[in-house]
């Protein structure tokens, strides 16, 4: 390209010197006036022509130049058959453009991809600029804040002064507490900032986590579950002793005016006392349970075969069901598995397992004959795995949430404390238990160790 401008100027600056030269040799060589006129018009259209071609080269380039300028990669260049020095001006700046439009592209589809994530993140962020210039806030940050997009760092003492401050001001990768009181709810955001510099200019990268959800909801869940049980339990046995206490009082108050007790009010006072000696004994091996699962001993380790193990299991739950048409079955593999567990704990919580199998199972007497499954393997990590399946009603949703709450029990005659104790045991062990079931389709527990 370079060299057919230098071809274009060169032809019409020798066109121009070749017209002057002939001009001047037709005045001074021959006289001719006229004839040298015409010539010299012909130089001055090639100085014209010469003076266009250059305006219009700046000019092409001079928009080229502004295209860059302005990132404007949409307009087209037109040659308009002004030859081949146009057309290749015209493929090298469609050449270089369409590869800033390419390169623009991408960089909008990696923009956007990574917004997407930070969007999808549970954790709330937040990056402004150093002048509190807000230039993202994702879904979760909105959510926790219960806020709409917000421009300025200075919009967040809406929600909290503190916040506010802090974000203006936490020092890089430092963390601080700041705690938000709204109508409704309190949160306890722990707060971390990083800052850091882009092209030159500072930026700050926030992250909030409300801490007191994440940690207190379930602890407060956990406790009210257990105090309503609890309450459950003490006043079933506290209020009858103490309506019973106060019949047996009336009698023998009569009695103290000095008229004996008649037989009846005698057999009544004996009944009473009889009833409240009952309850408490009850309250008492309620109390005895309780104990037992927080005093459980500490597990006094072996190497165990899985097989010796589900041996003692079923056997021991053979002599406790009058279900003769119970199926109990066992799979191991491998078959030679072992395990390091407390022996006399792990039998505690395969019976337990087994007995509430077993209790399912007779709940739906007609239905199709009982059966249980024990099952052993190693999962991906090599640890070993124990299952205990049944075939009885299964465990709705709702009641599937409570059943490790110690004293939760669907059953008249039941404690809670199987399954409880069994979580117990399995940490212990440094394993955990849990169930996979749905309504009508049967139980499956899962020990891990
Ligand atoms: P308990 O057996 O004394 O009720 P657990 O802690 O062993 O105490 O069990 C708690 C509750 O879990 C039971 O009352 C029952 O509702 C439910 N449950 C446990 N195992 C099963 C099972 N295999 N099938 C159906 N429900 C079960």
């Amino acid at each position: 390209m370079h060299k057919r401008f230098r071809v274009q100027v060169t032809l019409r600056v020798a066109a121009i010197a070749g017209l002057a030269g002939a001009a001047a040799y037709l005045v001074w060589g021959h006289a001719l006036y006229l004839p040298a006129v015409l010539v010299v018009g012909l130089a001055v259209a090639a100085a014209v022509s010469l003076v266009r071609y250059t305006e219009k080269v700046t000019r092409d380039l001079t928009r080229f130049l502004e295209s860059v300028q302005y990132s404007d990669f949409t307009r087209r260049f037109t040659s308009d058959g002004r030859g081949p020095f146009f057309e290749d001006l015209r493929d090298a700046f469609e050449e270089v453009t369409s590869e800033f439009r390419r390169l623009r592209a991408e960089r909008e589809r990696e923009v956007r991809y990574l917004e997407q994530v930070v969007q999808h993140l549970g954790v709330a962020l937040i990056a402004y600029q150093d002048d509190g210039e807000v230039g993202l806030m994702n879904t979760a940050a909105r959510r926790l804040l219960r806020t709409g997009p917000v421009r300025h760092v200075e919009a967040l003492e809406r929600v909290s002064d503190d916040l506010a401050e802090t974000l203006r001001t936490l020092e890089s990768g430092e963390q601080a507490m700041v705690r938000v009181e709204e109508e409704d709810r309190t949160l306890q955001l722990a707060v971390r900032v990083r800052r850091f510099r882009l092209q030159g200019e500072p930026h700050a990268l926030a992250s909030l986590q409300d801490l007191r959800n994440e940690l207190e909801e379930k602890e407060m869940e956990a406790w009210q579950e257990l105090t309503s049980v609890l309450t459950h339990e003490i006043m079933n046995s506290v209020a009858p002793i103490s309506s019973l206490a106060s019949t047996a009082q009336r009698r023998l108050d009569a009695e103290s005016d000095g008229t004996p007790l008649t037989a009846d009010q005698a057999a009544d006072v004996r009944e009473a006392v009889g009833a409240i000696e009952q309850r408490s004994e009850g309250l008492i091996n309620f109390v005895d349970a309780y104990r037992s699962f927080t005093d459980i001993p500490s597990p006094e380790f072996e190497l165990l075969e899985v097989e010796d193990v589900f041996d003692n299991v079923t056997r021991l739950l053979r002599a406790q069901s009058e279900n003769q048409a119970l199926s109990l079955t066992t799979s191991i593999d491998p078959p030679d598995l072992t395990l390091t567990a407390d022996p006399d704990l792990i039998d505690q919580v395969l019976l337990n397992l087994a007995l509430n199998a077993l209790q399912a199972i007779e709940e739906v007497p007609d239905a199709q004959p009982g059966h249980i499954e024990f099952r052993a393997h190693v999962d991906p990590r090599s640890r070993p795995v124990i299952q205990v399946e049944d075939n009885g009603p299964g465990i709705p949703d709702d009641v599937q949430e409570k059943i490790f709450v110690p004293f939760f029990t669907t059953k008249e005659e039941g404690s809670g404390i199987g399954l409880s104790l069994s979580r117990q045991i399995m940490r212990l062990h440094g394993g955990s238990i849990s169930v996979h079931s749905s309504s009508g389709d049967g139980t499956v527990f899962t020990l891990r160790f």
